[in-house]
């Protein structure tokens, strides 16, 4: 019963998300002058939309999907074949893809003082949010399962990674943002491609030209609490944006919200005064890292965090105050 109404819940989500992202390509479509192909798929258990502007639609759209297909198969935590799989099972793996993503992530780790942390695996299994088996766990559970964890304990040679330690790395917080650094390399080699638009659930890459007149692309951002209803509208370029928020998987249980982004340090749901946080910068992977690493430190942690990067973003917080951070052209 609860697997059915989780099912239900998640496919409602997974609509308003998918009504969202078509929202905010009918604002782009009414100036195009370029021929225009779009789809909407389920990859990486999320919704993937896409939108390409090509003056010859060819195979565009289903390359895309191959592209993001294939790297699933490499990145899956749930896949029992995948790399990351062989990698938790072993504790030692040679992988270019992920000695390259695990590269990132702990640079992130370090310079978020651990606050984003990919050897969350156990702790993401034991809370179990947005599966059939979520529930509140017990604080010797928390402190065994934590006791293991620890980015630092990760080891990369090349493409050698090695673990020191009994722990899993769960690529949950990069591997949308990553699919979209893959997309972003596919449109820019493929032929005849003008510009394209592609989200793969929080994540989204924007690249190349909608329109003859080189108008900027819109990109909407979700309201964190209204479903349905749009938080306001980027204006930019090209590159990504990625949004982490306490509203993507989450349970309630005695006026608690239990949600999916989890504190390194007490084992619990993050409860920095956020509730949602956009990143916008010209790395996929490095966006969705510190949307969620910024969630888990709060505004004030978080700003630095974007400054070091150079990123930007827009940092919702309990009572719904919006703050920007950096270059951002952001209309709310
Ligand atoms: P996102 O929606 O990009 O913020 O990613 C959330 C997902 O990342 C969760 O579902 C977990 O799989 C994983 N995760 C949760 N907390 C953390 C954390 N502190 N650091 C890194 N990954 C995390
Ligand atoms: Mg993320």
């Amino acid at each position: 019963m609860k697997k059915k109404k989780l099912i239900i819940k998640t496919v409602s989500l997974l609509l308003v998300c998918s009504v969202i992202i078509t929202a905010a390509l009918i604002i782009r479509d009414r100036k195009t002058d370029f021929n225009s192909a779009e789809k909407s798929t389920v990859a990486m258990n999320t919704i993937m939309t896409q939108k390409i502007y090509s003056d010859v639609p060819g195979s565009q759209i289903t390359d895309i999907i191959t592209v993001v297909r294939v790297l699933e198969e490499m990145i899956s935590f749930k896949d029992e074949a995948s790399q990351l799989s062989a990698l938790n099972r072993e504790g030692a793996y040679d992988s270019g893809v992920i000695a390259d993503v695990l590269e990132v992530c702990l640079d992130v780790s370090e310079k978020s003082g651990g606050a984003f942390d990919v050897t969350v695996g156990e702790l993401s299994e034991l809370w179990g949010i947005g599966t059939e088996n979520e529930r509140i766990p017990d604080a010797d559970e928390i402190t065994s399962v934590l006791s293991e964890c620890g980015y630092e304990k990760i080891g990369i040679d090349g493409t050698e990674i090695t673990f020191d330690g009994d722990f899993s790395v769960d690529l949950g917080a990069v591997g949308k943002g990553m699919a979209c650094d893959y997309i972003m390399t596919y449109l820019k080699s493929a032929e005849g491609v003008k510009g394209g638009v592609v989200s793969v659930g929080g994540s989204i890459v924007v690249y190349g030209q909608r329109n003859k007149a080189g108008d900027k692309w819109r990109v909407a951002v979700r309201h964190p609490r209204n479903e349905g209803e749009l938080l306001g509208v980027i204006s930019l370029s090209e590159g990504f944006v990625s949004t982490s928020g306490d509203y993507e998987r989450y349970f309630e249980e005695d006026g608690i919200r239990y949600h999916h982004i989890l504190d390194p340090e007490s084992g619990c749901p993050a409860d920095s005064d956020l509730i949602s946080v956009t990143v916008v910068c010209d790395s996929g992977t490095l966006s969705d890292a510190l949307s969620t690493a910024c969630f888990v430190l709060g505004r004030e942690k978080g700003e630095e965090l974007l400054e070091h990067y150079g990123a930007a973003g827009i940092f919702v917080d309990k009572e719904m105050n919006i703050t920007t951070v950096g270059d951002i052209d952001f209309e709310y």
